[in-house]
């Protein structure tokens, strides 16, 4: 099994400032543990965040990044801006950047291979909508647009590829998946990666995302084909993710 890895999806939350402090607060108390963890954190914190986990073997990454090297693309965030802050990780593909900015799976893929050929670790989002879920499609739907999302994509190492499976109905929502829905999905996906990829498609870390807490954080970690988790609201404090991180 891949090793776990407990990473904080922060959203739109923390200026650099409180990401400083929030960071120090963590490293003070953080026991070493089994799982890695990593801080997805707006780009504007990065700089700060980097510097003061140095030395901790917390990783930080972003939350989005540009499809494109470099150029007239205003607004824009590119791979190598990111990795220069001393970001290891991406979020790519989130449910909310697929919603609110229209990010279509053929742009998500595009994403993913600026980021692996920059040398950035892409933690790819898929998963289903309410809808998709009640008619009992989320498999089918799930596996298709991870197959559209990695498009392109070619793996030439072991761990330059993280998926997140986040169903959308319990992002946010306090509806968690059961640790049996978890493993369901992050099972199809490792098949349908080994598919794709052969053996080097069993060292990808699959993560489950969507209403994560201490409470809940074991058993679908548990699960032979869960990596680790993609937490957001738990993510903010540090006493959650303290307690996620023991819980591992
Ligand atoms: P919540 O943990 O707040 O449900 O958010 C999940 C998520 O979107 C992580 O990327």
């Amino acid at each position: 099994k891949p090793p776990t890895l407990l990473a904080l999806n922060w959203k739109m939350n923390k200026t650099p400032t409180e990401a400083t402090a929030w960071a120090k607060e963590l490293t003070a108390q953080l026991q070493p543990g089994s799982a890695q963890l990593a801080i997805m954190a707006p780009a504007i914190d990065l700089p700060a965040l980097a510097t003061s986990l140095q030395g901790s073997g917390v990783a930080v990454g972003g939350q989005d990044v540009s499809a494109h090297a470099s150029g007239a693309y205003t607004g824009e965030i590119s791979a190598a801006m990111l990795l220069d802050t001393g970001a290891s990780h991406v979020v790519i593909g989130h449910s909310e950047r697929r919603e609110y900015h229209a990010e279509s799976s053929q742009l998500v893929a595009a994403k993913t291979r600026a980021a692996i050929e920059a040398g950035l670790i892409p933690i790819v989002c898929v998963g289903e909508g309410l809808e998709v879920r009640e008619r009992g499609e989320h498999v089918t739907y799930t596996l298709d647009q991870l197959r559209d999302s990695l498009a392109g994509v070619r793996l030439d190492r072991p761990g330059a590829l993280v998926v997140a499976y986040e169903p959308v109905w319990a992002i946010g929502t306090g509806k968690t998946a059961t640790a049996a829905d978890a493993e369901e999905l992050c099972s199809a996906i490792r098949t349908a990666l080994v598919g794709l990829y052969g053996p080097t498609g069993q060292d990808v870390q699959v993560l489950y995302g969507g209403s994560v807490k201490p409470g809940n954080i074991r058993e679908i970690c548990d699960q032979p084909n869960v990596n680790g988790a993609l937490v957001g609201g738990a993510a903010l404090e540090v006493q959650s993710v303290l307690d996620m991180a023991s819980a591992l």
